[in-house]
């Protein structure tokens, strides 16, 4: 064990496995150690370079809260990815109970971590139901937060070969607007493909779908992290929510959830659509004026690729 300075241990970039923190739980942790009681050390992994937290959290909060400029660490070595790992495992049978967004959150970024796991490692390293791992595994599919593998890992350590499943059907069907269906092909006349000469030749970008992408949308599929990002706050309101709903929190007491989380939904799966998935097989990315096939974008998101474009047009 040793005692570490708190600013040397980096509790960003997404270590943290809780949901939320809990103020009046730091509170009082902050009085214990101003009253004098050691806390149970804290688990950090170092990967030469940076210290990591994986739990205790709460308790880092209050020991600078009191005033603390050092905490008690078992320091393992280890990668950040190592402790967020660790910190899925955390607090099952000490700290703050977990709430049930904790558990989901938990599950999530378990998944994220180790796509392949199975149900039942997953269960068993976060500490809960395989039920509840169904459930979030199913949410993730849902808003696209989670592919097939091919292969998973079993509880045992061993790969086996994935169960194909097919995915379920979008959430909230009835509530959630589809993105406007493009024309029929044969209304929108078909643009010949651009001449050799006009192709890039330098390193040929691929789309998700195998085309080469033309040097003025490559900014385009670039920034889909930019969506993403849209996607993942809208993913942290729904987190927020769920709890402050499975809590009974009065603040929300006036909140119809129903409406507030297909509205939620609906901005999601329209924002999803909109990441640049495929040049646009009508057009060619040439931005002709009267492509209806991508609306003069050049591209279409997976969703319009899935849904409007005919399967004699897909390479
Ligand atoms: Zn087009």
């Amino acid at each position: 064990m040793q005692e570490l300075l708190i600013e040397k241990i980096r509790t960003d970039g997404g270590v943290q496995s809780r949901e939320r923190i809990s103020d009046d739980y730091v509170m009082e942790l902050a009085e214990l150690i101003k009253a004098g009681k050691k806390l149970p050390p804290i688990d950090v992994f170092n990967d030469g370079t940076d210290i990591w937290a994986a739990d205790g959290f709460h308790r880092i909060l209050a020991h600078i809260k009191a005033d603390k400029r050092t905490v008690r660490c078992n320091v393992h070595k280890g990668t950040k990815t190592d402790a967020m790992w660790a910190s899925c495992a955390a607090n099952q049978e000490h700290g703050l109970r977990r709430t049930n967004a904790d558990k989901r959150h938990s599950i999530e970024l378990a998944y994220t971590l180790k796509a392949g796991s199975s149900d039942e490692l997953i269960a068993s390293h976060v500490g809960v139901s395989g039920e509840l791992v169904r459930q979030v595994k199913n949410a993730m599919r849902q808003v696209g937060k989670l592919c097939q593998p091919d292969k998973v890992t079993g509880k045992d350590g061993k790969e086996y070969p994935a169960r194909r499943i097919p995915p379920p059907p979008p959430p909230n069907q009835a509530v959630t607007p589809e993105p406007r269906k493009t024309l029929p092909p044969l209304a929108l006349g078909r643009v010949p493909p651009p001449p050799p000469a006009m192709r890039p030749v330098k390193k040929d970008r691929l789309d998700e779908v195998g085309q080469v992408i033309p040097d003025h949308l490559e900014r385009l599929f670039d920034r889909a992290g930019e969506v993403q990002a849209l996607l993942s706050k809208i993913s942290g309101i729904r987190g927020v929510l769920r709890t402050a709903q499975e809590e009974g929190d009065v603040l929300y007491g006036d909140v119809n959830w129903q409406s507030v989380e297909a509205a939620l939904q609906t901005a999601y799966s329209d924002l999803k659509a909109t990441i640049p998935h495929a040049v646009c097989p009508w057009c060619h990315g040439t931005l002709t004026d009267h492509c209806k096939g991508c609306g003069k974008r050049g591209v279409v998101g997976q969703f319009r690729w899935d849904t409007t474009v005919p399967r004699e047009m897909k390479p």
